[in-house]
């Protein structure tokens, strides 16, 4: 006969899921309630406020998909693309990729510009990809390459997808709450994210908020969006601000909770100082890292606070060190993704997770595990 699960008591340092801070595990087992009862409705209009503040946006088209961050990058793509639009996907990592798939599987063209993975988005190759490309209506790309380690610089590249006119549809998963991230002025037009890194929520729900001109452009689509859950015309009855709160799905009542509370951390910190800690915390991290020999694979100016992709020395079986310090430590860190594959840990200092006691606790451990 099977047993109830009680999982292990890990720290997690990897890449997401972070860990959820016991104040939002405490939120998520308050009582069910109905998903249109009042109360409820009411914790929406908070969750919605809270969000917008998170992505600094005034956006009205602001809320949480009830999914985890590809059901989100999935909402931005279906919705404001159709077969036969054109996009610049600038790709520098895994998650790049996943932009080019979903652009390719609307019917829609994807002109790739790419950069070694470890490096940033080069904004000159994204000008030239939109000089050549006048037709193109958006650029898309991946803020913090969770995969690598690197932050792009999201204002410059936004501000080029403006000048020639494109939509900007940014990937901000791994980035809200942990580095600066302007929405509005920076001038993205779509964006998604996810709970489960530096908001420090369980996994399974992904922020995503529209400008005014991405719904403009998605109130007038030619074709219907193919998804049902995911047209966002539909979820505007559901979400939007005047709207009529009419029954789209059953939302997931009890994450919803958790949300709010992380959200609610992120409101008492203040955004600023959120990132602030993540940029502290990664600093001693990477002095203590270089002290044991070690090396991060990003140069200063592009690394993300929250993922730090140390590379992996020659001889080593990265695989038994990782098993090791889950078994000996209970510390998950992350396995490289796609071509760093055996090449580097990806060690996340993420939402509640970028504390002092976590990076001497992965000090400690990678330092006594590599003796
Ligand atoms: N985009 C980036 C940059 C990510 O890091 C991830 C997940 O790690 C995703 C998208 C997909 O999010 P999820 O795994 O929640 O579907």
């Amino acid at each position: 006969m099977s047993k109830s699960f009680f999982p292990p008591q890990r720290t997690l340092m990897g890449p997401g899921p972070s860990d959820v801070s016991p104040r939002v595990l405490a939120a998520l087992s308050r009582p069910t309630i109905g998903h249109l009862d009042p109360e409820f409705i009411g914790l929406m209009d908070d969750i919605k406020g809270l969000l917008q503040a998170a992505f600094k946006t005034g956006n009205e088209l602001t809320l949480p998909v009830s999914a985890p961050g590809s059901a989100g990058m999935e909402a931005v793509f279906s919705n404001l693309l159709e077969a036969g639009d054109k996009v610049i996907v600038c790709q520098n990592g895994v998650f790049g990729g996943r932009m080019q798939e979903n652009v390719e599987r609307c019917g829609a063209t994807a002109i790739m510009v790419q950069d070694d993975w470890g490096l940033p988005v080069d904004p000159d190759k994204l000008e030239q990809a939109l000089v050549s490309n006048p037709d193109a209506v958006a650029v898309a790309f991946v803020h913090a390459e969770t995969s690598t380690g690197v932050r792009s610089d999201a204002q410059a590249l936004c501000a080029l997808a403006r000048q020639f006119d494109c939509l900007a549809i940014v990937d901000a998963v791994t980035s809200l709450a942990g580095i600066e991230l302007c929405v509005d002025d920076w001038g993205i037009d779509a964006v998604y994210s996810g709970t489960q890194k530096c908001l420090s929520c369980v996994p399974g729900l992904s922020p995503v908020s529209f400008s005014e001109r991405a719904i403009t452009r998605i109130r007038n689509r030619r074709q219907r969006v193919q998804s049902w859950f995911l047209d966002m015309n539909l979820i505007m009855d559901y979400w939007g601000g005047d709207s009529k709160r009419s029954y789209h799905h059953t939302a997931p009542v009890n994450a919803m909770y958790a949300l709010h509370e992380s959200l609610l951390m992120v409101q008492e910190e203040g955004l600023e100082a959120a990132w602030a800690r993540h940029d502290h915390h990664h600093q001693a991290f990477v002095a203590g890292i270089e002290a044991l020999g070690l090396s991060l694979i990003v140069s200063p100016d592009a690394r993300l606070p929250q993922l730090n992709a140390v590379e992996i020395p020659p001889g080593i079986d990265e695989a038994a060190v990782r098993r090791h310090l889950l078994q000996s430590w209970n510390l998950e860190i992350g396995a490289g993704l796609g071509s760093l594959a055996t090449k580097v840990w990806r060690i996340g200092l993420m939402g509640h997770a970028a504390n002092q006691q976590n990076v001497l606790l992965c000090l400690s451990a990678l330092g006594s595990t590599l003796q």
